[in-house]
């Protein structure tokens, strides 16, 4: 049985006291939604913050990026090892944002993957299409590319204890939604694949969909055999909004 995931991308958004107002509306919420299991992705300042209000909590967090070097001369990185120094349980890897906007190729994020399983943090690897690639028949082959560059180093057993975030680009913070049976088709289709290779573990994996998740969209995907929860970004900034979507997996 999986337990569900809601898990909150709050990406460059934040300051000190919204980071307190909405930690304090999360825990004061938390207890309502006894199912699924909550995490917050901080800005990586204020992961200590999180820490401190969190800590011995229900509520999970974790970085949304790290640099695969356990240490040294990377000016302006984070490691795996100082992920968990601030208690992160997660990180994620290959957001769409990182591999359009920093150019991170799928051997780096799988590089990133690994560094992150070695320091003992579930990484959360982030893959989906472009709308171009979808209107192209491609979805399927972009996807499998982008889990096949995890594969290639480190073969199924990578992906135990791990978490996929299906999270196609062309409806990540543009208010498009794929539809619950486009999601549901994708996450069979990387469902399957891992199965095909690992029984077991293709199926204890947790798999998310990440794109415009709301309130009002979650419940009917979280009803999806495959989809294992939600990747949020802009919904994950108001404690009301997450949480109602953390209902909607009941
Ligand atoms: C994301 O950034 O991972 C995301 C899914 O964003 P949004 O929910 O805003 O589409």
């Amino acid at each position: 049985m999986r337990r569900l995931l809601v898990a909150g991308n709050w990406k460059m958004h934040g300051s000190r006291a919204m980071v307190e107002e909405l930690m304090n509306g999360l825990l004061d919420g938390a207890g309502s939604v006894p199912g699924p299991e909550l995490a917050v992705f901080p800005p990586f300042p204020y992961l200590a913050l999180v820490q401190s209000l969190a800590g011995g909590s229900s509520i999970a967090w974790g970085g949304q990026n790290l640099d695969p070097h356990e240490q040294g001369a990377f000016t302006g990185e984070v490691s795996a090892g100082m992920l968990r120094d601030f208690g992160c349980r997660y990180v994620l890897v290959g957001h769409s944002e990182r591999r359009s906007l920093f150019g991170e190729s799928s051997a780096q994020v799988a590089r990133k993957f690994f560094a992150a399983k070695a320091a003992g943090l579930v990484p959360v690897l982030c893959v989906g299409e472009t709308q171009a690639e979808r209107e192209s028949g491609d979805t399927e082959r972009v996807v499998a590319a982008q889990i096949d560059a995890v594969l290639d180093s480190g073969g199924t057993a990578a992906f135990a204890d791990a978490v996929i975030a299906y999270e196609p680009v062309w409806a990540i913070g543009t208010g498009l939604t794929a539809s619950s049976e486009q999601a549901q088709a994708i996450h069979a289709f990387i469902r399957d694949k891992l199965t095909g290779l690992d029984g077991t573990i293709g199926g204890q994996i947790r798999l998310l969909y990440g794109g415009s998740v709301k309130a009002t969209n979650a419940a009917d995907l979280f009803r999806q055999p495959d989809i294992d929860g939600a990747l949020v970004g802009g919904a994950s900034l108001a404690a009301e909004d997450f949480l109602g979507i953390c209902q909607g997996a009941g």
